[in-house]
């Protein structure tokens, strides 16, 4: 496999300087760009596995930029970067089709953290997962079950989220762990049945159904009721 290719546009020459020899340092190929426009020029120029944002550009707004990005027929995911924080950006960079967001100032640890997430994530994920009566979406990060919507915290609905596109498929402990803290918190585990605790409270307690079902001596699986995860008990 060839090394990941990455573009960075960000104009603050300090900022994409660090970014590109960190993210150079962890064996990835990476091109920078000082604005919107010529960042758009490398885009049509190269394949790029992942595109790191900036939302404050001399030329043109980073949303801009990701909405352009978005309309070619392929298009690699979007990590942005801003030092703005307010929540709107967030949803409206979201809604725009960024995968991700970063507010500055950041840890170059949590940058690439993201990169390794979005490049492993690889293709553009679905706004909405379906399993049975439970719809996850994936853009708001919002859940319902049977057109009922239920409050997750963030690393509920990343597990959860998790357990939906692996539906039918046991994780382990592990697996949950590395994929949704993203490092190897060897040990710690338990961590997750604490997190499943939750999440069967909120999303199998109040119904006959529960899809979330402990494998023995593995981790968690998540089933639907709806046949398409294989047969299983009707209830339990
Ligand atoms: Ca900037």
């Amino acid at each position: 496999m060839g090394a990941m290719r990455i573009l960075v546009i960000e104009d603050e020459e300090r900022i994409a300087d660090f970014i590109k020899r960190g993210l150079e340092g962890a064996g990835y190929l990476v091109d920078t760009a000082a604005d919107g426009q010529s960042g758009l020029d490398r885009l049509h120029e190269l394949d790029y596995d992942l595109l790191v944002l900036d939302l404050m550009l001399p030329d043109m707004d980073g949303l801009k930029v990701l909405e352009k990005v978005r309309n070619r027929k392929v298009s690699p995911p979007v990590l942005i970067l801003s030092a703005r924080s307010e929540v709107e950006d967030r949803v409206r960079g979201l809604e725009v089709g960024a995968d991700d967001y970063l507010v500055k100032p950041f840890a170059f640890e949590e940058l690439l953290a993201r990169v390794k997430a979005l490049l492993r994530r690889g293709q553009p994920v679905p706004e909405r997962l379906v399993a049975g009566d439970l719809v996850v979406d994936c853009l708001r990060r919002k859940v319902t079950r049977a057109g009922r919507p239920i409050e997750l915290a963030p690393k509920e609905f990343s597990i959860l989220e998790y357990l939906v596109r692996n539906r039918g498929k046991p994780l382990t402990r592990t697996m949950i762990v590395e994929h949704v803290w993203d490092m190897e918190y060897d040990g710690l585990t338990n961590i997750v049945d604490v997190y499943i605790r939750h999440l069967r409270a909120k999303i199998d307690d109040p119904f006959e159904f529960k899809m979330i079902r402990t494998i023995r001596g593995t981790g968690y699986m998540l089933e639907a009721d709806d046949g398409a995860s294989g047969p299983g008990p009707a209830s339990s």
